[in-house]
């Protein structure tokens, strides 16, 4: 049989349609929710990806600000800008896009904004604060699978789950927060020796590579529940995941497409740290705390 679709896309617009009540109340409580996204360079996918999270903003009643510097900028006028904006009260969110021109050290940008401020939950802190099962910030890929497991009342607790790639923002994230549901968690990456070994037995299955349809039908389990993360564009222009969508889709149980399955909750996640990091902010200063 067929497997059923999620549907990210829809999902995505309910949960900012929720967020838009939440960004009201603040507002009347005297609270706006703020974001300033950092782009260094002209890299077209990263100008793309700015613009949707700009336009979330817009949607959503949060005041959004892009801060866009050349490529040859030097990293000091960029580490002196993050250091005002944590500074700022009215600034809830940081984030700066991903990936930086080679003179920027990425870890040491991630490291300088304030985790109260990292609504990417790049930061150590953050990072920690995850591995600990306490997060502040829950990286928003990851973030936004897990929301679509729990719209679809996916049951984790004993689960086989396997991840396909050991990245910062999805991979690592991603079995934090499985592991954190009580499934049994196996991370695969570029040296796994079997690959379709580990895949053929996950209940569920996450694919995060960058690699166009390298997940085909026949290393699915049957019945499994399966997460294409990956977003490649084929020689045609097509854009695909890492996941060869018409033969899993008859072995799978539940399959997200590319696109619109989990690319729309990134960004919807995003906007979601956004909204805590303001609930955050007006909880202390109802509480009566210097801010
Ligand atoms: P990355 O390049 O940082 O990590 C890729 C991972 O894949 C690595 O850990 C590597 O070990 C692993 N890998 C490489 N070849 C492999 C192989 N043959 N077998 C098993 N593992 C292998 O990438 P990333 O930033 O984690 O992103 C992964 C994919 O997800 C990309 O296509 C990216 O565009 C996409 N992405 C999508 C969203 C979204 O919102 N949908 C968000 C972030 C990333």
């Amino acid at each position: 049989m067929a497997a059923v679709t999620i549907d990210g896309k829809a999902l995505a617009l309910d949960l900012q349609a929720a967020l838009q009540i939440r960004v009201q109340a603040l507002i009347q409580a005297g609270t706006r929710p703020a974001l300033t996204v950092i782009l260094v360079g002209a890299d077209a996918a990263s100008q793309v990806y700015v613009r949707n999270k700009v336009q979330g903003c817009e949607r959503t009643g949060i005041v959004s600000a892009m801060l866009h510097y050349p490529s040859d900028v030097d990293p000091t006028i960029v580490f002196d800008r993050i250091a005002e904006l944590n500074a700022d009260p009215a600034i809830d969110g940081i984030l700066v896009q991903l990936p930086l021109p080679a003179q920027f050290d990425e870890s040491a940008i991630l490291a300088a904004i304030s985790p109260d401020k990292d609504v990417d939950g790049f930061h150590a802190a953050n990072v920690g604060a995850l591995t600990q099962g306490a997060p502040r910030f829950i990286p928003c890929t990851p973030y936004g699978v897990m929301k679509m497991l729990e719209k679809e009342k996916v049951e984790l607790k004993g689960k086989e789950a396997v991840i396909i790639g050991r990245s910062n923002i999805v991979g690592k994230p991603m079995a934090a927060l499985l592991l954190a549901k009580g499934a049994t968690v196996t991370i695969c990456h570029s040296q796994t020796r079997d690959l379709a070994f580990h895949t053929r037995r996950a209940d569920v299955l996450v694919a995060a590579v960058g690699r166009p349809l390298m997940i085909t039908g026949e290393m699915i389990k049957p019945g499994a529940i399966v997460i294409d993360v990956g977003i490649n564009r084929l020689a045609s222009g097509r854009l695909c995941g890492d996941v060869d969508f018409d033969s899993a889709k008859e072995t799978a149980a539940l399959i997200t497409p590319v696109p619109g399955g989990v690319g729309p909750m990134t960004i919807t996640m995003l906007l979601t740290n956004t909204v805590e990091a303001a609930e955050r902010r007006s909880a202390s200063v109802q509480a009566g705390a210097p801010h």
